[in-house]
């Protein structure tokens, strides 16, 4: 069997593409723009190439956005005292902290802080509750985006067997709730997991969310499952590429290595996935950039709740 490639970027396009639509109809109808402050804490190289991007990309489809960019020492009272200025302007619809956040500075709080009905990563507990529950709500843009995509290539979740490999709260919790919305039979796994092949090998749908590269081999998986990976990983090692790669991919994959120093896999041994997996999505070009086409969509949703339904 050869994988059907589920395109990330085709899904992503296709939610830009709605959201830019909607957000100029509401321009038009009732005279604003969603708005999205993303505030980043201090200088980690990760954060300020995501935080590029969301802006980026809001600013391109017609969402007004802005960055906040604090010192690396700025007090947690500093930061709650920003976030709560935001939650009190009219004109700011979504709200993002990029973590990680610097030592000083107390994670939890800070997200408890966002108001839900700005929290357009999901990471409030009012709204991880109300996840929780099954109730609508502003759900974790990675998982939420994993949702419409399956959706968009009909792949069918109801009374399926979906197991989530991974915990965070980033990802495989929130994972494993909107699938139970979904309909779906879910099993959560996760390191101290025993006997994690038995429970993959019975997946129709397996989510894998570890960070581990290539470490979902192709006995893991049921024949004719899909298989959404969700792991980043930057490998550098050009014995560990010969493994994942078949020939035609892994001579590009080296000469990424050369240039880059590193090519981006996934968690998933992608060679083997593909023979064993009926669906297969792709890294790079799978789940990584549903991410922030997601964002988009949370931003103007909670807009549209906020603005249009008080
Ligand atoms: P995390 O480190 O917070 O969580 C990893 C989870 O994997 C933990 O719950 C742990 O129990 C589990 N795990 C670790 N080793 C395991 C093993 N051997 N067997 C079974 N379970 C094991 O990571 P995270 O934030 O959830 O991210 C996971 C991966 O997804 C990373 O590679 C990350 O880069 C990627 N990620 C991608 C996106 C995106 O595509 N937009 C978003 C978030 C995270």
């Amino acid at each position: 069997m050869t994988a059907r490639i589920l395109s990330g970027k085709e899904i992503a396009d296709a939610i830009k593409r709605e959201v830019a639509e909607e957000v100029a109809t509401l321009a038009e109808s009732y005279g604003f723009r969603p708005g999205l402050a993303v505030v980043r804490v201090g200088e980690d190289a990760a954060s300020s190439v995501y935080v590029g991007n969301k802006v980026k990309t809001s600013e391109e489809l017609g969402l007004v956005s802005e960055h906040h960019h604090l010192p690396a020492e700025t007090t947690h009272a500093e930061l709650l005292k920003v976030v709560d200025d935001l939650n009190n302007r009219d004109d700011i619809d979504g709200i993002l902290v990029q973590l990680p956040l610097p030592r000083q500075i107390n994670e939890k709080e800070i997200l408890e802080k966002i108001s839900p009905e700005k929290d357009v990563d999901g990471f409030n507990p009012l709204n991880v509750g109300r996840l929780a529950q099954g109730q609508n709500a502003l759900a974790p843009c990675t998982p939420a985006g994993i949702i419409d995509m399956l959706k968009r290539f009909e792949i069918e979740m109801r009374g399926r067997h979906a197991v989530v490999i991974g915990r965070s709260n980033i990802v495989g919790r929130p994972m494993a709730q909107l699938l139970l919305k979904q309909d779906a039979t879910v099993t959560i796994a996760h390191r101290y997991s025993e006997n994690l092949i038995e429970i993959t090998r019975t997946a129709d749908i397996l989510v894998v969310a570890i960070g581990r590269a290539g470490f979902i081999r192709g006995e893991f998986i049921k024949p004719g499952a899909t298989v959404v990976d969700v792991g980043i990983n930057n490998v550098s090692d050009t014995e560990l590429a010969k493994e994942l790669f078949d020939e035609a991919e892994l001579e590009k994959r080296l000469k990424t290595i050369e240039k880059r120093g590193f090519t981006l896999v996934g968690d998933v041994n992608p060679r083997e996935a593909r023979e064993k997996a009926a669906n297969f999505t792709p890294v790079p070009g799978g789940v990584g950039l549903l991410t922030v086409a997601m964002l988009m969509r949370n931003t103007l949703d909670a807009a549209k709740t906020r603005r249009l339904k008080k």
